[in-house]
């Protein structure tokens, strides 16, 4: 029911938003009923309504989001951004409480993942708006507009939000030395991914083979990032799915990494199937290289069939602003592989093959894209 409503408040809003484009947000200052502005005048002051609006910057083609709170007082706001463990923007209301008008948002993820709205200590407001990629203080402002009883305006808090521009121009150069590489051991701690037929956990495979992967980078000369070392959750244990892979990626967007590899073991219903498959979501121009490289490093050193590359629509490989693959060593689910994919050797094999398939990447990203 709340969906629906939103959603005609958000067509409105777009709608508006286009017609004011190099100007200011005027939708965002649209239809306030006078009374909005009093509804908390004899109890607690209460933020009373919450519009929003996306706007499009004629000059620079940044994209923004815009909330606007009515207040039934003046109040102070003030905002900070948080970078990890997922990155949000994170704003404080001091002595008011929002309404029962004033909800929290679920948002598409094209400039902020979602705004949930929550009162602290009784009687202060937090607004923590989650960004799906990255988030600078550049990206982020709050700030307070005065009632003004001319035009029928209650208080206000504005809080602006510009979508980050990530790098997506890379100029790689061969050879893994100096490389950052963010290597996600898949799943851990609270969540053990696929369990095979002699019960052999998926995240103990990944981890295994991503620390062998870590040993052979940084004999390379490569700075290697692990999103865990051990059996743990990233993010937090029994955290929902979207935090605990959001962590992962944060990890790589603050860091700057030139890639990133996730690892993962595969499971099908039927203990028939099996073989090696590399995942990429190509958002830059170099990640179906990257799996194309990773996936013949491996079926080279760990001779599993080769299921080849594909694209998918997969969180860490979609949310991470540098090229990344996922990986699928093998099957747990198939008994051959369950045992192969638990045996030092073969791990050892399959991380010298995702190690080659680095190298490789780096070498023929730098002939496509020229020297940095
Ligand atoms: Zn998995």
């Amino acid at each position: 029911m709340r969906r629906t409503i939103f959603s005609v408040l958000c067509i409105t809003a777009v709608f508006m938003a286009s017609l004011c484009q190099g100007g200011l947000v005027l939708a965002a200052t649209a239809r306030v009923a006078p009374s909005a502005a009093q509804a908390g005048a004899d109890g607690p002051t209460e933020l009373t309504q919450l519009r929003w609006a996306l706007h499009t910057d004629a000059v620079s083609g940044a994209t923004k989001l815009r909330l606007v709170f009515d207040v039934s007082d003046a109040v102070e706001a003030a905002g900070k951004v948080v970078a990890t463990p997922t990155p949000r923007f994170v704003v404080t209301v001091k002595g008011a409480v929002p309404g029962k008008n004033v909800k929290s948002l679920d948002m598409d993820g094209k400039i902020v993942d979602g705004v949930s709205i929550s009162t602290v200590d009784g009687q202060n407001t937090k607004i923590v708006i989650d960004m799906p990629t990255m988030v600078e203080e550049s990206n982020c402002r709050v700030f307070t507009l005065k009632k003004d009883l001319a035009n029928n305006k209650p208080n206000r808090i504005v809080v602006d939000v510009e979508k980050p521009v990530p790098p997506m121009e890379f100029h790689f150069t061969p050879g893994l030395k100096d490389k950052v590489i963010v290597i996600d051991p898949g799943h851990g701690g609270s969540d053990p991914g696929a369990i095979g037929p002699t019960r052999i956990q998926e995240k103990d495979v990944n981890l295994a083979v991503a620390l062998k992967v870590r040993e052979l980078l940084e004999r390379a000369g490569a700075e290697v990032i692990m999103t865990r070392r051990d059996d743990r959750d990233v993010f937090a244990p029994d955290a929902s799915a979207v935090d605990e892979l959001k962590a992962r990626t944060t990890i790589a967007n603050v860091r700057k990494a030139d890639v990133f590899v996730s690892i993962h073991s595969n499971s099908s219903v039927s203990r028939a199937a099996g073989g090696t498959e590399t995942f990429y979501y190509q958002k830059t121009r170099y990640d179906a290289l990257l799996a194309q490289s990773l996936q013949a490093g491996m079926i080279e050193k760990g001779n599993l069939d080769d299921r080849g590359t594909a694209s998918a629509n997969f969180y860490v490989i979609k949310r991470t602003v540098m090229p990344a693959s996922l990986v699928e060593l093998g099957f747990v689910s198939n008994p051959d592989e369950e045992k192969r994919l638990a045996d030092p050797q073969f791990e050892q094999r399959m991380a010298r093959g995702i190690v080659d398939g680095l190298e490789d990447f780096f070498a023929k990203a730098a002939k496509q894209g020229g020297e940095r």
